[in-house]
């Protein structure tokens, strides 16, 4: 984004999209957890991609007493084949407070994650014909059960074959689409991953999707299907773009909701949260868009002190 940057109003204390190392993120779920709260955050959601892994641990009976509420999400890379002129022909839906107890839904995600493995192993040979090798006896290659693989890691692994300066001029250089490693993804659809959501009583919303405004045949679509949330105050959109997506939400009855899409590879969270902007009200509006059980989910101490 290029405009003008948003200047945050008081430090944010909600952040309703974040990752783990259970998906592309590097921290530990209970680290990210303690960075968050650290700096003032008091609702969180862990959002990795296509697992729950991360919030399964954070509530797992026995598990420490959380310093804040925990949004169950997910966020859903699905594959838009029908719709011309998107980023990697993808948009992105996060799940905010998905039953992580759903058997269906983890039979979904689970066929996501292995999706994932075939394309990260193909990007990975493919990377050796291209005389770009990676560390194949890197534990990356080699994820925890119920984790999921995606770009970023084999971006760091990369970075540490010396192949690439960062992991974004890696991302952008060699893994993008129409970029020589490039390996299309494989998945479900938006109106597939939004019923998914629905179905596991969560609440799906559009993710960064800063071309919402002059999409709204898309946007349009996505309603008709079950979508009840946009993501206004992203933190890499610039202020006009912020305006022009909260005038939308209010125009189409979509939830707002906020985040920093915080994975960490160049930054800490602290740096991260400094020029995030997510007011109180996108909690209290996921809050009251969530239905009971939903709510319930929502474990922490802020709530309920
Ligand atoms: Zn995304
Ligand atoms: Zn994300």
């Amino acid at each position: 984004m290029s405009g003008s940057p948003v200047v945050p109003a008081y430090p944010s204390r909600v952040d309703l999209h974040t990752h783990s190392r259970r998906s592309d993120g590097v921290l530990e779920p209970r680290d990210l957890v303690a960075a968050a709260a650290v700096v003032g955050v008091r609702v969180l959601a862990l959002a990795d991609h296509d697992t729950l892994a991360g919030v399964r641990e954070l509530c797992a009976p026995g598990a420490p007493e959380l310093p804040l509420d925990l949004v169950p999400a997910v966020e859903i890379n699905s594959v838009a084949s029908g719709i011309e002129g998107l980023w990697e022909g993808e948009l992105h839906i996060l799940g905010l407070g998905v039953d992580p107890d759903s058997e269906a839904f983890e039979v979904a995600l689970e066929s996501q994650r292995q999706s994932r493995s075939i394309r990260f192993l193909m990007i990975v040979a493919r990377l050796r014909d291209l005389g770009l090798p990676v560390d194949e006896g890197d534990e990356a290659l080699r994820p925890e059960p119920g984790s999921s693989l995606g770009r970023p890691q084999i971006a760091r692994l990369l970075v540490a074959a010396g192949h690439a300066p960062s992991v974004d001029a890696a991302m952008k250089d060699i893994l993008a689409r129409d970029r020589p490693a490039y390996v299309p993804r494989q998945g479900l659809g938006p109106h597939e991953a939004i019923a998914a959501i629905r179905d596991a009583g969560g609440l799906p919303v559009l993710a960064h999707f800063a071309d919402a405004p002059a999409r709204r045949d898309v946007v349009g679509d996505l309603i008709s299907a079950g979508l009840g949330g946009l993501e206004v105050h992203y933190r890499h959109f610039d202020a006009e773009t912020m305006a022009q997506m909260a005038d939308l939400a209010r125009a189409l009855r979509l939830v707002p909701t906020g985040g920093s899409d915080y994975h960490g590879d160049s930054e800490t969270y602290a740096q991260a949260h400094a020029t995030l902007f997510v007011p109180d009200e996108d909690a209290d509006a996921l809050f009251a868009s969530l239905p009971d059980g939903a709510r319930e989910r929502v474990r922490g101490a802020a709530r309920t002190s």
